[in-house]
């Protein structure tokens, strides 16, 4: 009988690759293979096209309401439901395999690779190239990114779990705190986020949470959280934040921005907005967590060396080595001498003081560094403007006179290096604008009474060039 079938009305897989010019089909339709979506082959090679066979099921469907998938089942049995047929076609062969999911997200987070991380004296090595003096800030900073990265590196499965270097640098204004950080991160290769502690409040209030700040840095990692927790994040203007002196009312800018960063020095997750500076429904959300991500604040902390010199004073005038009174009023390494309890003074919390162990001062820049940093560092803003002007083919030389007169213009304006750009840029205006005009001019030397304003810059015409400042 079966053969009878297989002879008459239909083939099965094997005859159907052998019996050329034969062709199945639908036992219930009667449809040729060709005519039909797909046929499907029943037990005593039996034929049913892909229409009869959902009709069916469909029609089953509808008299026993409930079986469609859900939960209540197919005849009342859980978790069994009809199922569509089309669904079980794979047309063209088509590999039927999921992606499997990332290693990664099986096993543990990668350990971050230490050994990315340069030695101290290379971290210093490389400050240098960009960052004039400050030699004892780039010291204590190279060694603690380097402690930082070794404890990122390092498990705590012995007990012994070395403790975050989270820092805080004190310098006065454009000495170079913010540029020292930002070099530190290139060289590095982490991402970095900089904040200012002015914006900051009380979660809540008018002004930033303090969670942005880590929302900012998982920006500044692309989104990705685990870059994200081996990066930096540095607040200047800390000092802003001190307690307020003499108020009653709460103080949501001060004292409660510190209680807040607590947690986020110490090391805690943190649910923070994606791609959105705050919280709201429709914004996805990531967990962060601060306990690898190095901290580092800074500020001017005005009048804090009159702190500093009281305690001094005071500690001078006792017993029998008893000092002169004046002996710290000219003091320029005062700062260096700052301590924790002259934080305190100032408005800092203890608590707060603690989670930032590693607390250094940044030197006041003198004229000779300013100097210096006219045309030493790799990106030098002399290198700048000279690279400008070459372009035009035009050589551009400053004497030591006029890099001095702008030096001391600079000092007058009391904001460190930050001064030093404008006053180029205003000298160096009329010099752009001019020598385009004239072919003829090789070579442009910036001098004193240029800067000063009692001449005018020297001008040498093309193939005369090689006048050397100071050489006249
Ligand atoms: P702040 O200490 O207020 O954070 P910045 O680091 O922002 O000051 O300094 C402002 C600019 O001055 C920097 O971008 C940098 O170009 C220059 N600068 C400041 N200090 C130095 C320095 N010690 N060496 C080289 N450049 C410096």
């Amino acid at each position: 009988m079966a053969e009878d079938f297989d002879k008459n009305d239909g083939k099965t897989e094997d005859s159907s690759k052998t019996d050329e010019g034969y062709e199945s089909f639908c036992f219930l339709c009667r449809r040729p293979e060709s005519e039909c979506d797909g046929m499907i082959v029943l037990p005593n090679n039996m034929h049913v096209c892909t229409d009869c066979m959902q009709k069916s099921f469909d029609v089953l469907n509808t008299q026993f309401p409930g079986s469609t998938g859900n939960n209540s089942g197919f005849f009342g049995i859980p978790n069994i439901g009809m199922i569509d047929l089309s669904a079980l076609q794979n047309p063209a062969g088509a590999p039927q395999k999921i992606k499997k999911k990332k290693e990664a997200e099986q096993t543990k987070p990668e350990t971050f690779d230490f050994r990315r991380v340069p030695p101290p004296h290379r971290i210093k090595a490389s400050l240098d190239e960009h960052v004039i003096g400050q030699e004892y800030a780039k010291k204590v900073m190279s060694v603690a990114v380097y402690n930082h990265y070794k404890r990122v590196a390092s498990d705590a499965s012995d007990g012994v779990e070395i403790e975050k270097s989270n820092m805080l640098m004190i310098g006065p204004t454009g000495c170079g705190k913010t540029y020292l950080v930002k070099t530190l991160a290139k060289l590095l290769d982490v991402p970095l986020a900089i904040a200012d502690a002015t914006s900051l409040t009380e979660a809540g209030y008018i002004g930033d949470d303090i969670e942005s700040v880590v929302s900012k840095l998982l920006a500044a990692a692309d989104n990705d959280v685990e870059k994200a927790e081996h990066g930096i994040i540095f607040i200047d203007e800390i000092d802003k934040i001190a307690k307020k002196k003499n108020t009653n009312q709460r103080d949501v800018s001060g004292e409660a921005v510190q209680q807040g960063m607590l947690k986020l020095l110490e090391g805690s997750e943190i649910e923070v907005p994606v791609g959105a500076s705050s919280k709201n429904a429709m914004v996805p959300m990531a967990v962060v967590d601060t306990s690898n991500i190095l901290f580092i604040c800074g500020g001017a902390f005005p009048d804090l060396e009159i702190i500093i010199k009281e305690r001094l004073n005071k500690q001078a005038s006792i017993g029998f080595y008893a000092d002169l009174k004046d002996k710290y009023d000219n003091d320029p390494h005062l700062l260096e001498k700052v301590t924790v309890e002259d934080l305190r003074k100032f408005g800092m919390i203890p608590e707060f003081l603690g989670r930032l162990p590693v607390i250094f001062s940044l030197d006041g820049l003198t004229e000779d560094m300013l100097v210096r940093i006219l045309k030493e560092p790799k990106n030098a803003i002399l290198k700048q403007y000279q690279k400008l002007l070459a372009l035009d083919e035009v050589r551009l030389d400053f004497d030591d006179g006029a890099l001095h007169a702008i030096a001391s213009k600079a000092m007058e304006k009391d904001t460190g290096a930050r001064a030093l750009r404008a006053i180029l840029e205003k000298y160096m205006l009329d010099i752009m604008y001019e020598i385009p005009k004239d072919d003829n001019i090789g070579q442009v030397v910036i001098t004193k009474e240029y800067i000063e304003g009692t001449g005018g810059p020297g001008i040498v015409v093309r193939g005369q060039e090689g006048y050397l400042p100071g050489s006249n």
